[in-house]
């Protein structure tokens, strides 16, 4: 008779924007990973992968991996504007882009709309993203940070604040 364990499916893959451009960082990866967690009447759970990633040895626990081509990427054009929606770790792909573009030496019209809850906290890449927005890499940022005021701001809203600019930029 089969066992159990034998009858489950596999476990499916997790998939990881990448956060980095090659130009930058050479043969290597880097992602930027939310850890998942729930807690259940006191019994903390974290995600399988994001649980993985955060918590273990990957020496001692390697995972596999493999790179699923993409098709989203930076125009072909770097004079074509460039409009970033990417709160939380939808950041990733976008780190990359900038990343890429000051790799290049690339000034020109790009926007990026972020958001997480608190900007002391959350900010990722923060730092990053201040020295491209002064160096023109991102001609411009909007920040919403959801848990520092009195009113929750996400990136929607500042998008909505934003909107004739915008606009402008969609056309
Ligand atoms: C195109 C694409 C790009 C992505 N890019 C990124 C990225 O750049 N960064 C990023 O952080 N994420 C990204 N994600 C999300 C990522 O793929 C995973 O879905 C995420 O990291 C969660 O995976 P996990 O294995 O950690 O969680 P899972 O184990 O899949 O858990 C998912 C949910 O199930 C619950 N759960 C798990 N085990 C149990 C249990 N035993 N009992 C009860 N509940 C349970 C967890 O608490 C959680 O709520 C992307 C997804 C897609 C589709």
């Amino acid at each position: 008779m089969q066992a159990p364990i034998d009858s489950l499916p596999r476990l499916k893959p997790r998939l990881y924007s990448i956060a980095s451009s090659q130009l930058a960082v050479g043969e290597q990866v880097e992602l930027c990973v939310g850890v998942v967690r729930d807690d259940r009447r006191g019994q903390i759970r974290y995600g399988v992968a994001s649980g993985h990633l955060a918590f273990r040895a990957l020496a001692a626990n390697p995972l596999r991996a493999e790179v699923e081509p993409s098709y989203f990427r930076l125009p072909a054009d770097p004079a074509t504007p460039v409009v970033m929606i990417g709160p939380g770790t939808g950041i990733a792909p976008f780190r990359a882009f900038l990343q890429h573009r000051a790799a290049l030496g690339l000034a020109g019209r790009t926007w990026l709309f972020f958001g997480n809850p608190n900007r002391a906290t959350d900010f990722l890449f923060g730092e990053e993203i201040e020295a491209w927005r002064a160096a023109g890499v991102l001609s411009r940022l909007s920040l919403a940070w959801s848990r520092d005021g009195s009113s929750k701001t996400y990136v929607q809203h500042r998008m909505r604040e934003e909107s004739a600019e915008l606009w402008r930029w969609l056309e």
